[in-house]
């Protein structure tokens, strides 16, 4: 039976003691991590389902450890904030956390959002799995593969999210700091990055960039995936 991971940073053991109570009782397998650094790292390397992120830790700051895990992953994380600190809240979610429950909070009232954070997780997990197939050209986005005719075409990671981003979405225009935005989560890359990424896709995919088929120039915009036949 599939069990949901969830990781826990916080630095108080009484609260990771009664969430984890809780999480359990509700199927759940439970890590914890008692400060940033330590919840950072498993965070990434134990890939949990959902993560419930306290804000005060000791060493590295909560907000701090949310956004570095936000460059590396779209795990669900909510918040625990302290009562009635409103700019905790709006930094919390400008950060990148999904919610947040303010401290003291009712064990019910935290579950019932936890569970909505891993109902939302497993769903855009499940579409985030499936496999893509146009005439031509087929895109797997768990094994990061995509093959033309039949054959593995070798694409960057960057070339890989690009496609995949756009395929997603046919007949859907892109502009260039979404494509930034979305495939690479690297916002440091500049716009003209992408021209040279979408000519190396073309390239790789066999494109007649006077005609393409795949890959289409939307002037004023950006990009589009379209296949045409
Ligand atoms: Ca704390």
């Amino acid at each position: 039976m599939y069990r949901p991971r969830v990781l826990i940073i916080e630095d108080e053991a009484r609260i990771v003691e009664v969430l984890t109570w809780y999480l359990q009782k509700d199927g759940c397998e439970v890590l914890a991590a008692l400060d940033g650094e330590t919840g950072l790292e498993m965070a990434l390397s134990e890939r949990p389902d959902a993560i419930i992120l306290d804000l005060m830790l000791p060493g590295l700051h909560g907000l701090e450890v949310c956004r570095r895990i936000r460059r590396e992953s779209r795990v669900p994380i909510l918040m625990l904030t302290a009562r009635d600190a409103e700019s905790d809240k709006v930094l919390g979610l400008e950060t990148g956390a999904d919610d947040y429950v303010a401290k003291p909070f009712s064990s019910r009232e935290l579950m019932a959002r936890v569970r909505a954070l891993l109902r939302r997780a497993t769903f855009s997990d499940s579409m985030a799995r499936d496999r893509l197939s146009f005439p031509g050209l087929e895109i797997d986005p768990a094994g990061h593969e995509a093959a033309l005719n039949g054959q593995p075409v070798r694409l960057t990671p960057m070339e890989f999210q690009i496609l995949l981003l756009m395929a997603r979405s046919p007949g859907r225009a892109f502009n260039r700091e979404e494509i930034i935005e979305h495939a690479s989560g690297m916002e440091f890359i500049d716009a003209r990055t992408v021209d040279v990424h979408i000519r190396h896709l073309r390239a790789k995919l066999g494109e007649d960039p006077s005609n393409p088929r795949y890959l289409h120039t939307v002037w004023g915009v950006g990009y589009k995936f379209e296949v045409v036949t």
